[in-house]
Protein backbone atom coordinates (compact mmCIF):
# COMPACT_ATOMS: atom_id res chain seq x y z
CA UNK A 1 0.00 0.00 0.00
CA UNK A 2 1.23 3.69 -1.03
CA UNK A 3 2.28 5.77 2.39
CA UNK A 4 2.38 9.45 2.95
CA UNK A 5 5.21 11.33 4.56
CA UNK A 6 4.27 12.12 8.56
CA UNK A 7 6.42 13.60 10.57
CA UNK A 8 5.82 14.70 14.25
CA UNK A 9 8.75 16.42 16.70
CA UNK A 10 7.90 13.82 19.44
CA UNK A 11 10.25 15.76 22.17
CA UNK A 12 12.60 18.75 22.29
CA UNK A 13 14.99 20.28 25.42
CA UNK A 14 12.51 22.85 27.20
CA UNK A 15 12.90 26.05 26.96
CA UNK A 16 15.53 25.02 23.94
CA UNK A 17 16.57 29.01 22.74
CA UNK A 18 17.08 30.29 26.48
CA UNK A 19 19.12 27.50 26.97
CA UNK A 20 21.52 27.98 24.03
CA UNK A 21 21.20 31.82 24.46
CA UNK A 22 22.34 31.21 28.16
CA UNK A 23 24.93 28.80 27.76
CA UNK A 24 26.09 31.34 24.93
CA UNK A 25 26.28 34.11 27.58
CA UNK A 26 28.25 32.15 30.09
CA UNK A 27 31.29 32.26 28.14
CA UNK A 28 31.38 35.80 28.52
CA UNK A 29 30.11 36.82 32.19
CA UNK A 30 31.23 36.13 35.61
CA UNK A 31 27.22 35.93 36.71
CA UNK A 32 25.92 32.42 38.25
CA UNK A 33 24.39 30.70 36.10
CA UNK A 34 21.06 30.49 37.65
CA UNK A 35 20.95 34.83 37.38
CA UNK A 36 21.91 34.31 33.72
CA UNK A 37 18.40 31.64 33.15
CA UNK A 38 16.35 34.14 35.14
CA UNK A 39 17.52 36.80 33.23
CA UNK A 40 17.42 35.82 29.82
CA UNK A 41 14.86 38.29 28.24
CA UNK A 42 13.43 37.50 24.62
CA UNK A 43 15.02 40.62 23.42
CA UNK A 44 18.34 39.40 24.48
CA UNK A 45 17.60 35.75 23.67
CA UNK A 46 16.97 36.53 19.84
CA UNK A 47 19.81 39.25 20.31
CA UNK A 48 22.22 36.35 21.13
CA UNK A 49 21.31 33.66 18.69
CA UNK A 50 21.65 36.41 16.11
CA UNK A 51 25.19 37.40 17.46
CA UNK A 52 26.07 33.78 17.78
CA UNK A 53 25.16 32.67 13.81
CA UNK A 54 26.57 35.90 12.47
CA UNK A 55 29.85 35.16 14.58
CA UNK A 56 29.84 31.06 13.58
CA UNK A 57 30.24 30.56 17.20
CA UNK A 58 27.68 27.60 16.94
CA UNK A 59 28.85 25.08 19.71
CA UNK A 60 25.99 26.70 22.10
CA UNK A 61 23.31 25.62 19.77
CA UNK A 62 24.54 21.93 20.31
CA UNK A 63 22.58 21.93 23.90
CA UNK A 64 19.11 21.68 22.50
CA UNK A 65 18.51 18.45 21.28
CA UNK A 66 15.31 17.23 18.83
CA UNK A 67 13.98 13.93 18.77
CA UNK A 68 11.71 13.51 15.76
CA UNK A 69 8.98 10.24 14.46
CA UNK A 70 9.35 10.01 11.11
CA UNK A 71 7.35 7.44 8.73
CA UNK A 72 6.52 7.42 5.35
CA UNK A 73 9.88 7.75 4.23
CA UNK A 74 11.26 5.43 1.73
CA UNK A 75 14.35 3.91 1.81
CA UNK A 76 15.87 5.73 -0.79
CA UNK A 77 15.05 8.91 1.70
CA UNK A 78 16.15 7.29 5.21
CA UNK A 79 19.54 6.26 3.37
CA UNK A 80 20.51 9.92 2.61
CA UNK A 81 18.56 11.32 5.91
CA UNK A 82 21.48 8.47 7.91
CA UNK A 83 24.38 9.74 5.71
CA UNK A 84 23.84 12.80 8.49
CA UNK A 85 26.55 11.54 11.09
CA UNK A 86 25.85 14.07 14.30
CA UNK A 87 22.21 12.32 14.84
CA UNK A 88 21.20 9.31 17.04
CA UNK A 89 18.89 7.22 15.00
CA UNK A 90 16.26 3.87 15.63
CA UNK A 91 15.07 2.45 12.23
CA UNK A 92 12.49 -0.32 11.73
CA UNK A 93 14.80 -3.76 10.82
CA UNK A 94 13.57 -5.28 7.81
CA UNK A 95 16.19 -8.09 9.98
CA UNK A 96 13.20 -8.28 11.87
CA UNK A 97 9.97 -6.98 10.95
CA UNK A 98 8.44 -8.99 8.03
CA UNK A 99 7.79 -7.41 4.96
CA UNK A 100 5.06 -9.38 3.67
CA UNK A 101 2.34 -6.98 1.76
CA UNK A 102 5.38 -4.18 2.66
CA UNK A 103 3.84 -0.08 1.88
CA UNK A 104 6.01 1.71 -0.33
CA UNK A 105 6.61 5.40 -1.55
CA UNK A 106 5.38 6.51 -4.91
CA UNK A 107 7.51 9.69 -6.68
CA UNK A 108 5.44 12.54 -7.63
CA UNK A 109 7.27 12.04 -11.05
CA UNK A 110 5.79 8.42 -11.22
CA UNK A 111 2.50 9.26 -10.14
CA UNK A 112 1.66 11.89 -12.75
CA UNK A 113 1.61 8.69 -15.11
CA UNK A 114 -1.79 6.44 -14.25
CA UNK A 115 -0.82 3.91 -16.09
CA UNK A 116 3.21 3.12 -15.09
CA UNK A 117 1.87 4.28 -11.72
CA UNK A 118 -0.72 1.21 -12.16
CA UNK A 119 2.73 -0.95 -13.40
CA UNK A 120 5.02 0.35 -10.39
CA UNK A 121 2.26 -1.19 -7.92
CA UNK A 122 1.81 -4.57 -9.49
CA UNK A 123 6.00 -4.61 -9.38
CA UNK A 124 5.44 -3.78 -5.49
CA UNK A 125 3.12 -6.60 -5.58
CA UNK A 126 4.54 -9.10 -7.36
CA UNK A 127 8.24 -8.48 -5.52
CA UNK A 128 6.23 -9.09 -2.21
CA UNK A 129 5.12 -12.77 -3.37
CA UNK A 130 8.58 -13.26 -4.37
CA UNK A 131 9.88 -12.38 -0.73
CA UNK A 132 7.40 -14.55 0.28
CA UNK A 133 8.78 -17.21 -1.55
CA UNK A 134 12.16 -16.69 -0.36
CA UNK A 135 11.30 -16.50 3.04
CA UNK A 136 10.37 -20.08 2.37
CA UNK A 137 14.07 -21.34 1.84
CA UNK A 138 15.83 -18.40 3.12
CA UNK A 139 16.11 -16.21 6.44
CA UNK A 140 14.18 -13.00 6.28
CA UNK A 141 17.71 -10.77 6.08
CA UNK A 142 18.43 -12.41 3.07
CA UNK A 143 14.52 -12.35 1.50
CA UNK A 144 14.92 -9.10 1.58
CA UNK A 145 17.38 -8.40 -0.85
CA UNK A 146 14.85 -8.48 -3.24
CA UNK A 147 13.22 -5.58 -1.50
CA UNK A 148 13.08 -2.16 -3.47
CA UNK A 149 14.28 1.13 -2.41
CA UNK A 150 10.54 2.13 -2.71
CA UNK A 151 9.79 0.47 0.93
CA UNK A 152 8.21 2.40 3.70
CA UNK A 153 10.49 2.55 6.66
CA UNK A 154 9.82 4.43 9.85
CA UNK A 155 12.71 5.86 11.95
CA UNK A 156 13.19 7.67 14.74
CA UNK A 157 16.20 10.77 14.98
CA UNK A 158 17.39 12.98 17.26
CA UNK A 159 19.76 15.58 16.06
CA UNK A 160 20.97 18.94 18.20
CA UNK A 161 20.69 22.76 17.18
CA UNK A 162 23.58 22.93 15.52
CA UNK A 163 23.29 19.61 13.00
CA UNK A 164 19.71 20.49 12.22
CA UNK A 165 21.26 23.66 10.80
CA UNK A 166 23.55 21.85 8.89
CA UNK A 167 20.78 19.57 7.90
CA UNK A 168 18.41 22.02 7.12
CA UNK A 169 21.28 23.69 4.92
CA UNK A 170 21.65 21.02 2.98
CA UNK A 171 17.92 19.23 2.82
CA UNK A 172 16.29 22.49 2.03
CA UNK A 173 17.60 23.72 -0.94
CA UNK A 174 15.45 23.32 -4.17
CA UNK A 175 18.96 20.68 -4.99
CA UNK A 176 18.10 18.01 -2.60
CA UNK A 177 16.38 15.11 -3.69
CA UNK A 178 12.54 16.19 -3.53
CA UNK A 179 11.57 13.81 -0.81
CA UNK A 180 14.66 13.83 1.72
CA UNK A 181 13.94 18.22 0.91
CA UNK A 182 9.97 17.46 1.85
CA UNK A 183 10.85 16.00 4.98
CA UNK A 184 13.45 18.70 6.10
CA UNK A 185 10.71 21.23 5.50
CA UNK A 186 8.10 19.29 7.71
CA UNK A 187 11.07 19.23 10.60
CA UNK A 188 12.23 22.85 10.43
CA UNK A 189 7.91 23.42 10.34
CA UNK A 190 7.99 21.76 13.43
CA UNK A 191 10.93 23.38 15.18
CA UNK A 192 9.87 26.74 14.16
CA UNK A 193 6.42 25.90 16.19
CA UNK A 194 8.16 25.46 19.20
CA UNK A 195 11.51 27.49 19.25
CA UNK A 196 10.74 30.19 16.42
CA UNK A 197 14.15 32.65 17.88
CA UNK A 198 16.39 29.63 17.59
CA UNK A 199 15.15 28.16 13.85
CA UNK A 200 14.16 31.94 12.06
CA UNK A 201 17.32 31.63 10.63
CA UNK A 202 17.74 28.10 9.32
CA UNK A 203 16.95 26.64 5.91
CA UNK A 204 18.53 26.86 2.77
CA UNK A 205 21.31 29.14 2.33
CA UNK A 206 20.22 31.64 -0.48
CA UNK A 207 17.83 32.53 2.87
CA UNK A 208 19.49 31.70 5.88
CA UNK A 209 22.59 33.50 4.35
CA UNK A 210 21.29 35.09 1.34
CA UNK A 211 24.14 33.45 -0.40
CA UNK A 212 23.57 29.90 -3.18
CA UNK A 213 26.73 27.77 -2.81
CA UNK A 214 25.64 25.55 -5.74
CA UNK A 215 27.54 27.89 -8.67
CA UNK A 216 26.47 25.98 -11.91
CA UNK A 217 24.25 23.84 -10.25
CA UNK A 218 22.26 26.83 -8.51
CA UNK A 219 18.28 26.30 -9.25
CA UNK A 220 18.10 30.25 -9.69
CA UNK A 221 15.72 30.81 -7.05
CA UNK A 222 18.27 32.92 -5.40
CA UNK A 223 17.99 35.55 -8.37
CA UNK A 224 14.11 36.63 -6.97
CA UNK A 225 15.66 37.26 -3.49
CA UNK A 226 16.87 41.07 -2.40
CA UNK A 227 20.45 41.02 -2.03
CA UNK A 228 21.16 37.76 -2.61
CA UNK A 229 24.41 36.67 -3.80
CA UNK A 230 26.16 33.43 -5.30
CA UNK A 231 28.99 31.42 -5.19
CA UNK A 232 30.43 30.54 -8.79
CA UNK A 233 33.77 29.87 -9.94
CA UNK A 234 35.07 30.58 -6.38
CA UNK A 235 33.62 33.96 -6.38
CA UNK A 236 31.10 35.18 -4.49
CA UNK A 237 29.00 37.23 -6.76
CA UNK A 238 25.82 39.91 -6.74
CA UNK A 239 23.23 39.75 -9.12
CA UNK A 240 24.88 42.05 -12.13
CA UNK A 241 28.21 40.29 -11.39
CA UNK A 242 26.86 36.58 -12.46
CA UNK A 243 24.57 37.93 -15.78
CA UNK A 244 27.66 39.62 -17.14
CA UNK A 245 29.96 36.25 -16.30
CA UNK A 246 27.18 34.33 -17.56
CA UNK A 247 26.25 36.44 -20.76
CA UNK A 248 22.60 37.38 -20.41
C1 LIG B 1 22.45 17.68 -2.80
C2 LIG B 1 23.27 16.59 -2.16
C3 LIG B 1 23.88 15.62 -2.96
C4 LIG B 1 24.65 14.62 -2.37
N1 LIG B 1 25.22 13.68 -3.18
C5 LIG B 1 25.99 12.70 -2.64
C6 LIG B 1 26.63 11.70 -3.46
O1 LIG B 1 26.47 11.70 -4.67
N2 LIG B 1 27.36 10.74 -2.86
C7 LIG B 1 27.56 10.72 -1.50
O2 LIG B 1 28.27 9.84 -1.00
N3 LIG B 1 26.97 11.65 -0.70
C8 LIG B 1 26.21 12.62 -1.22
N4 LIG B 1 25.61 13.54 -0.41
C9 LIG B 1 25.77 13.43 1.06
C10 LIG B 1 26.79 14.44 1.62
O3 LIG B 1 28.05 14.26 1.02
C11 LIG B 1 26.91 14.29 3.14
O4 LIG B 1 27.36 13.01 3.46
C12 LIG B 1 25.60 14.52 3.86
O5 LIG B 1 24.94 15.65 3.34
C13 LIG B 1 25.86 14.69 5.37
O6 LIG B 1 26.43 15.96 5.57
P1 LIG B 1 27.50 16.24 6.71
O7 LIG B 1 28.69 15.35 6.58
O8 LIG B 1 27.74 17.71 6.68
O9 LIG B 1 26.64 15.89 8.01
P2 LIG B 1 27.13 15.22 9.38
O10 LIG B 1 27.63 13.85 9.13
O11 LIG B 1 25.98 15.36 10.32
O12 LIG B 1 28.34 16.10 9.83
C14 LIG B 1 28.15 17.42 10.27
C15 LIG B 1 29.46 18.15 10.21
O13 LIG B 1 30.35 17.59 11.18
C16 LIG B 1 31.66 17.55 10.65
N5 LIG B 1 32.08 16.15 10.57
C17 LIG B 1 31.31 15.05 10.74
N6 LIG B 1 32.05 13.94 10.63
C18 LIG B 1 33.30 14.34 10.35
C19 LIG B 1 34.52 13.65 10.10
N7 LIG B 1 34.61 12.33 10.10
N8 LIG B 1 35.61 14.37 9.87
C20 LIG B 1 35.58 15.72 9.86
N9 LIG B 1 34.46 16.45 10.08
C21 LIG B 1 33.34 15.75 10.32
C22 LIG B 1 31.62 18.22 9.28
O14 LIG B 1 31.88 19.60 9.45
C23 LIG B 1 30.18 18.04 8.87
O15 LIG B 1 29.72 19.03 7.95
C24 LIG B 1 24.82 14.57 -0.95
C25 LIG B 1 24.21 15.55 -0.17
C26 LIG B 1 23.44 16.55 -0.75
C27 LIG B 1 22.80 17.58 0.14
Amino acid sequence: MEKKLNVKLLKYTPIPANIVATAARLCYSKSEINDLLEKMTDDKCEELLKKLIDLGHESPLEHAYFTFGIEGISRACSHQLVRHRIASYSQQSQRYVDSKEFNYIIPPSIKKDEDLTKEYEEMMIKIGEIYEKLKEIAPKEDARFILPNACETKIIVTMNARSLKNFFHHRICKRAQWEIQAMAREMLKECKLVAPTLFANMGAPCTSEGICPEGEMNCGLWLNMPNAMIKYKGKIMNKEEYKNVKGN
